[in-house]
């Protein structure tokens, strides 16, 4: 018994959200204004804005000081579109962008008469993207954060009665009325159990409109009272002068409240008490109830009634009026929506006409309710299918009202990969060598992307530059920038010539790219048998698997271009090569630095000379031998004799005319941090770099190591080769989030077919 005693109070206290949106009085709802500026002053427009912000935040810029930026950022859209949803989301990296953008635009009142059309090919998700969109704004107007007022009249029945003591033609209704307030029980308790908007003294009108409480303050006097409400704070600025605040200063209420008002005005003669009778409650959005979020589907009937009444409430309001024509509670299915969300899921059968009608109505900005003037402002949203465009073709006027927002096919292969962990389990990596599961994403966009790029033509001249490591139509090249990232293979210049304006063409393309290709559904079929194929073997699912699998796909051949397949096998083994020659690269800070600095140093003297080097305070013999090392390790094994004195000629002129005598010597600049030592450090560590495998990839010894590497025989190499082979293994587990297991692959990989070789600069 305690037990339901303790639940039901439990359910009791829990009920605080019922509490929390009771009616408060316009005085308290001005304290609340006070309080809460941003959260009570605001339309659907910027509530929605809010939303964005709350769910995905700023986003996030791997490239923070790039002077070239064009705010491509990443955003994370989880919150929003895909955590708690029976059916994820997910939005790409264009997209994202794409929608922040819009929501932005809408904040700022600059795009607020018009219709948002999502517009996307079959299988692209879009419907799922707004049912979890619309679910996460219905949540989070609901909350605290999200809440806004609106208007309910409490018509107080004592002060309206006490003006008309005198009153001789009171109408029949108001003396059933007086009746009341001098209550014969039994009449009263009829009255009371009718009257659902009937509290005693009261009587409730909610606005059905869902008016901000703030309008009702007259048009003329509302900037001067909001002047005098606020201090002269950041906030008053920014009410006074954002154009996303104007509304507060133009908007009218809507014609019930606006004759409400007017006709307590003439009663009661004084516009305080008029406010006395004002009050604010939150505004409680319910799609299913259709308050504030309204969904029609194309199969949804229209609805017979199109004007919308309450009888009781009129009837009570036409007593308290003694008059039946001074307040008209009637109004359209448009109120129940404005300042909130209208959608229409696909433009087809009875959402044709739904549109055409929202579409006289945005261009009108009010329409008619018998012959009154009702306001609508709502967020207009819609899908449609690329076969529906047809349905409205014919009406020209509409380009101008509509808003198209593409939804295509994902074209960002990080969030292709998303979908795939998310259907099959985040643990598919695992049945992967790294980068194989983003290469499959990466051919399932080649089908989505357009095979000749202006944009990006426009920036690589040459495409053919890059054939050791991108496909000829740059398709590879794309994906990195679709992505945000700017891959380490671009030459210096290009890096260089990769301006804004370029970014933003490149970027633009994706708004005519993923219409086509193999869809949303189709990819999730295709990984689902690749992965089942190749998964079970036991081995790691590594490149060849993959491109054995692409070319066996007689019908996907006519959708992935020509030759992507062996240029994106060419980009991987490329990077493949890069991680082992990262990981197996190590050197020691300081011998390279004593190394410059003596060759710095000895550049001044003729071979034979024993000199002690101020910078290192080293004995240096300064010989040919000496010379000779370090100029190979700097140009290369092969390099002429001829081109190593000139090196040595230009190291030591820079030395005496700019390193020993500005910068040393009149800047105090440290030897180890002028420009000449600089430069040589960084030519000194590329060459390591180069050459690091060379040691290795004539040595049976090594492969055979990397082979028995968990093998109790991996003991009886020599102690060189098990530090080496333990360095590149673990730095590749650390650095590339390779398994211990596809660590040792991808070395013998890189040896056996040659990598190294392949990619040696002629
Ligand atoms: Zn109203």
């Amino acid at each position: 018994m305690d037990n339901i005693k303790k639940a039901m109070r439990q359910i009791d206290s829990g009920d605080n959200a019922s509490n929390h949106r009771k009616p408060i009085p316009f005085e308290d709802f001005l304290k609340e204004v006070l309080a809460n500026p941003t959260g009570t002053i605001r339309n659907v427009f910027q509530v929605f804005h809010d939303l964005f912000k709350a769910y995905i935040g700023e986003g996030v810029d791997e490239y923070p000081n790039d002077p070239e930026t064009i705010q491509y950022v990443s955003y994370d859209c989880s919150k929003l579109l895909v955590e708690e949803a029976d059916h994820p989301f997910f939005a790409d990296r264009l997209f994202a962008n794409r929608l922040v953008n819009h929501v932005e635009a809408l904040r700022s009142g600059a795009q607020q008469n018009k219709i948002y059309i999502f517009d996307g090919p079959h299988g692209c998700g879009k419907s799922t993207f707004l049912n979890n969109l619309l679910k996460r704004f219905e949540e989070y107007a609901n909350t605290e954060d999200g809440t806004r007022y609106e208007t309910v009249w409490r018509l107080d029945r004592r002060q309206l009665t006490r003006g008309e003591g005198g009153n001789e033609t009171a109408s029949i209704l108001e003396s059933l009325f007086r009746m009341q307030q001098n209550p014969d029980q039994r009449q009263f308790d009829t009255i009371r159990s009718m009257a659902v908007h009937d509290d005693g003294d009261f009587v409730e009108v909610p606005c059905p409109c869902h008016d901000n409480p703030l309008l009702l303050i007259p048009k003329p006097q509302r900037r001067q009272f909001l002047d005098e409400l606020f201090d002269n704070n950041e906030f008053k600025y920014t009410l006074f002068t954002d154009k996303a605040f104007e509304w507060i200063f133009h908007d009218v209420p809507c014609t019930i409240c606006g004759s409400l008002y007017d006709a307590l005005f003439s009663r009661l003669k004084s516009a305080a008490k008029v406010f006395e009778m004002i009050h604010a409650v939150p505004y409680t959005f319910n799609r299913r109830l259709g308050k504030g979020i309204s969904v029609f589907s194309p199969g949804d009937r229209p609805i017979k009634q199109t004007i919308l009444h309450n009888e009781y409430l009129q009837s009570m309001i036409n007593r308290l009026f003694s008059d039946s024509n001074q307040v008209r509670y009637i109004f359209s299915q448009y109120a129940k929506t404005n300042n909130g969300i209208y959608a229409l899921m696909d433009i087809k059968s009875h959402n044709i006409d739904r549109l055409i009608e929202l579409h006289n109505i945005i261009s009108e900005g009010v329409h008619k309710v018998e012959d009154i003037e009702e306001n609508v402002s709502s967020l207009f949203l819609a899908l449609m299918n690329p076969e529906d465009k047809k349905n409205i073709k014919e009406f020209q006027s509409f380009s101008d009202r509509i808003v198209y927002i593409n939804i295509p096919y994902v074209l960002d292969l990080n969030t292709e990969v998303e979908i795939y962990r998310n259907i099959f389990g985040a643990r598919i990596d695992d049945n992967f060598l790294p980068r194989v599961l983003h290469n499959f994403a990466r051919v399932i966009i080649s089908s989505r992307l357009s095979l000749r790029s202006e944009a990006m033509l426009d920036w690589i001249k040459e495409p053919a530059k890059y054939s050791r490591y991108c496909d000829k139509n740059l398709q590879l090249l794309k994906m990195e920038i679709y992505t945000g990232h700017i891959p380490e293979w671009l030459s210096e210049e290009e890096r260089k010539a990769l301006t804004a304006k370029r970014r933003r063409r490149i970027i633009g393309e994706s708004d005519n790219e993923g219409r086509q290709g193999i869809s949303g559904r189709d990819s999730i079929k295709i990984f689902n048998t690749f992965y089942t194929t190749y998964a079970k073997s036991g081995e790691l699912i590594d490149m060849s698997m993959l491109c054995k699998f692409f070319n066996a796909q007689k019908d996907l051949k006519a959708s992935i271009p020509d030759g992507f397949i062996d240029s994106l096998l060419l980009l991987y083994d490329f990077s493949t090569l890069q991680e082992v020659k990262e990981s197996l690269y190590y050197y020691n800070e300081e011998q390279i630095e004593r190394e410059i600095l003596h060759y710095m140093f000895a550049v001044n003297f003729e071979p034979g000379a024993i000199e002690t080097c101020k910078y290192t305070g080293k004995r240096v013999h300064v010989s040919e031998e000496l010379f000779d090392g370090f100029e190979r390790r700097i140009l290369g094994e092969k390099v002429e004799n001829a081109r190593r004195l000139n090196f040595r000629k230009d190291t030591q002129k820079e030395y005496t005319a700019r390193t020993l005598t500005q910068e040393i010597l009149v800047a105090g600049t440290p030897p180890n941090q002028t420009r000449l030592f600089q430069s040589l450090k960084e030519r000194y560590e590329y060459n390591l770099k180069e050459k690091v495998l060379d040691p290795f990839l004539e040595n049976e010894n090594f492969r055979r190591a990397i082979k028995d590497y968990t093998e109790e025989d991996f003991k009886t190499y020599d102690k060189k080769i098990r530090d080496d082979v333990t360095f590149v293994i673990d730095n590749l587990m650390k650095r590339y989030r390779y398994t211990e297991h596809g660590a040792r692959a991808i070395c013998m990989y890189v040896i056996d077919n040659d990598l190294a070789r392949k990619f040696t600069k002629p």
